[in-house]
């Protein structure tokens, strides 16, 4: 499943395609891809009304917030919505490459380069395809649909000291609240933990009973984590995860607690243990993350 820093990476690898181009052609190949998943029965005049919007336009640079993607249409406050969901996929081939069977929607672009085809490509469908209108937000604009979601650590304009004071008011897990994507976007289960041990602080941590200063250290922790793994190319155990050119994805094999149940903490040599946190399979080190 694809987490915050890979999502970055298929933006800047769409960047270079996408902006400027224009949309020549729409085809959609299998209607569920429009579906988002809280609404999955897709009217039958849907496949028209997403390509009658998206046709002709002309693209601008693509956008992120959390795991949401969008490309603004250029002369206009609308955009094309894209997520990639458990096993989306971004890939831009020239017409004449064959296509993958999971091949959900196609876009033809005139782009910078030439005549490019934008495949989305999604063997389980959890990802989706759609135009929605931008709203202001702040110093920029986000689709109406993902107004609910927070900054995420990547963003220049996220607010970590307003942040860590709006999880101190929670008396939920604190590993919880950090995947709250109305509080903080983009922090997924691997980076939830890979934080908090470097924070040295334990998922069940209560937020109104934690030092302020415990709370920003996480914050810091889950945004340095992040940008390391973007400098890596990004971190997947999903093998259909490829880059927005059709390489695959890097591992990133520096993942200090996550996955590691039983092997000795990297710094004390403590076995980890795995616990479950609001329903997720959590890594920590019983003797560096101890709750207090
Ligand atoms: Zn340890």
């Amino acid at each position: 499943m694809p987490e915050l820093p890979e999502v970055e990476s298929v933006r800047r690898g769409l960047l270079d395609w996408v902006e400027a181009a224009t949309v020549t052609g729409v085809r959609v190949l299998d209607s569920r891809i429009l579906g988002t998943t809280s609404q999955r029965r897709i009217p039958p005049e849907a496949v028209d009304i997403f390509a009658e919007a998206v046709a002709g336009r002309t693209l601008a640079a693509p956008q992120r917030r959390g795991k949401f993607l969008w490309v603004p249409f250029a002369g206009t406050p609308a955009a094309l919505t894209l997520h990639l969901g458990m096993s989306g996929q971004l890939r831009i081939h020239t017409a004449e490459e064959p296509h993958h069977r999971h091949t959900r929607a196609v876009l033809e672009l005139e782009s910078r380069s030439g005549a490019v085809q934008l495949r989305f490509i999604d063997q389980r469908i959890f990802g989706h395809i759609g135009v929605d209108d931008l709203i202001p937000d702040g110093p920029d604009a986000v689709p109406a649909s993902s107004a609910h979601i927070a900054r995420d650590p990547l963003d220049p304009h996220w607010d970590l000291e307003v942040t860590a004071r709006r999880i101190q008011r929670s008396t939920s897990a604190l590993k919880t609240v950090l995947m709250d994507q109305t509080v903080v976007s983009g922090i997924g289960n691997i980076y939830a933990d890979e934080a908090l041990f470097r924070a040295r602080v334990h998922p069940q941590a209560v937020p109104a009973r934690t030092r302020i200063s415990r709370l920003r250290a996480v914050l810091e922790a889950a945004r340095a984590v992040m940008e390391a793994a973007l400098v890596q190319g990004g971190t997947s155990f999903d093998s259909l995860y490829v880059h927005v050119n059709g390489d695959s994805g890097y591992f990133d094999r520096s993942l200090t607690v996550y996955g590691r149940t039983g092997q000795p903490c990297l710094v004390c040599g403590t076995p980890i243990r795995r616990l479950v946190v609001g329903g997720r399979g959590t890594h920590v080190c019983p003797t560096c993350q101890r709750r207090r």
